[in-house]
């Protein structure tokens, strides 16, 4: 069946599924392949729950004429997506960089789904399956697609773009993450500027903070939209305050967020520039901004008893790792301790960088610190208030947790899973 056919069935259908736990009546199945499942297994099971069709790459699973026999069940989504994408016709916003991405889209769309029907990536479904999702999510009511893109390595965001073919860019940051896979911050750099590179030779224009240096210089030679605290920008956006919460100025108007930490002015700025640029006024952006609470344990504020707490353990790498740190210093607590847990993903760098961070924090006013997991133990740093642990097993086990009041901070990798350390706050 050529793409144009698969197409059409697509209109006919109630939208893509990937998994028989979750299927609609007359979904379209896609039997994805991973690394401990066969989709192609599942394709009669989708069929009896009410799939129309289920594509499969396999042709022993073909039994009716319900199944569609492709060559490759994932080339065959991303192709749909971009054809259907093209189908579209509408302006598709793409977004990526180190840290902040998930944050900004949905600041973003929050924003501009104000005065416009918006379709924005779910969660965080940014890789070659989740974008291609994210794509065929959208229909004809769509005014403005927001994309979020994740990438690992190189050549990955070039992929993803080619599918999305997206009208405008935006980078959050380059920072050091996923250096496993990037090498090095100029890995970084360079394989997150993919979207900028897209983006240039289709003629198309980026939202740029000009008080990014790194990302300014890559922007050289491209039409841009800029935002930064000064004139010579677009438009200027200022920050007011965090306290804990960040707050800013536009255009004589305070806008109060409920994120905290001085890194997601940023975050805020990239959306209220791109609802500018949309023509949203500054009373909607306002009221879309104040509206947004982040969640998933994404630097979120937890009051309890005597303390207040920032969970920040969705993730963590040394850039989110160092800023976090940087906020957590400059707010206003008498007493505060921080649980920091391994980052992970750095690959041969996992050892400097841990011990950079353990560094970091004995030049702060943090009152104690706990370090937790493998690499943070096998730091070699010796102040008072420094306390190793090598897993979370080990800290729940050893500590007390009976001193511990007014301010903590709890990031750490995904793999971490720090939110449990709240459960032993008693
Ligand atoms: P992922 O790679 O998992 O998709 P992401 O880029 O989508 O992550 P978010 O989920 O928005 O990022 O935020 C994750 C964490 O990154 C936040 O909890 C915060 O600690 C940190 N962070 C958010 N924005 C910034 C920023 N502008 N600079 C540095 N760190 C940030
Ligand atoms: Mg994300």
């Amino acid at each position: 069946m050529d793409i144009t056919d698969l197409h059409k069935l697509f209109l006919k259908s109630n939208g893509i599924c990937t998994d028989t736990r979750k299927i609609k009546n007359n979904n379209l199945f896609f039997a994805l392949k991973g690394d401990n499942f066969n989709g192609n297994t599942y394709a009669k099971q989708a069929i009896e729950k009410g799939a129309l069709y289920a594509i499969i790459d396999d042709e022993k699973f073909a039994v009716s004429e319900q199944y569609i026999l492709v060559n490759d069940t994932l080339k065959t989504l991303q192709n749909l997506a971009k054809h259907h994408r093209e189908y579209l016709n509408i302006p598709i916003i793409a977004l990526t960089g180190s840290n902040g991405k998930t944050t900004t889209k949905e600041l973003i769309n929050c924003v501009l789904s104000s005065s416009y029907q918006t379709t924005a990536t779910s969660g965080n479904l940014n890789n070659h399956i989740g974008v291609p999702l994210t794509l065929l999510s959208m229909n004809k009511n769509t005014e403005i697609g927001i994309v979020e893109m994740g990438a690992n390595h190189q050549k990955e965001i070039e992929f993803l773009c080619k599918i999305a073919c997206p009208d405008f860019g935006y980078i959050t940051n380059i920072g050091k993450a996923h250096l496993e896979g990037f090498g090095s911050l100029e890995g970084v750099l360079k394989g997150k500027t993919e979207l900028y590179r897209h983006l240039k030779k289709h003629n198309k224009l980026i939202f740029l903070n000009t008080e990014d240096t790194k990302l300014s210089k890559a922007a050289e030679g491209i039409k841009t939209y800029t935002f930064s605290q000064t004139q010579e920008s677009d438009i200027t956006i200022q920050l007011k305050d965090v306290n804990p919460m960040v707050s800013v100025l536009l255009e004589n108007k305070d806008i109060h967020s409920h994120l905290i930490g001085s890194y997601n002015f940023t975050n805020i700025s990239a959306a209220i520039a791109i609802g500018f640029y949309f023509k949203i006024n500054t009373e909607k952006i306002k009221t879309a901004i104040e509206s947004y609470i982040p969640s998933n344990n994404r630097s979120q504020i937890i009051q309890k008893k005597e303390s207040t707490i920032i969970l920040d353990a969705y993730n963590a790498n040394p850039s989110s790792m160092s800023v976090a740190i940087d906020n957590f210093h400059s707010l206003d607590y008498k007493n505060k301790t921080v649980f920091l847990g391994d980052m992970f993903e750095l690959g041969d760098t996992a050892s400097d960088e841990h011990q950079k961070i353990a560094e970091k924090t004995i030049q702060t006013s943090f009152n104690t610190i706990y370090l937790i997991g493998h690499n943070f133990f096998e730091t070699s740093i010796t102040d008072p208030r420094i306390i190793k642990y090598r897993s979370f097993e080990a800290l729940k086990e050893n500590e007390p947790f009976s001193n511990i009041k007014d301010a903590i901070l709890i990031k750490g990798s995904r793999g971490m899973k720090l939110e449990r350390i709240l459960d032993l706050i008693k």
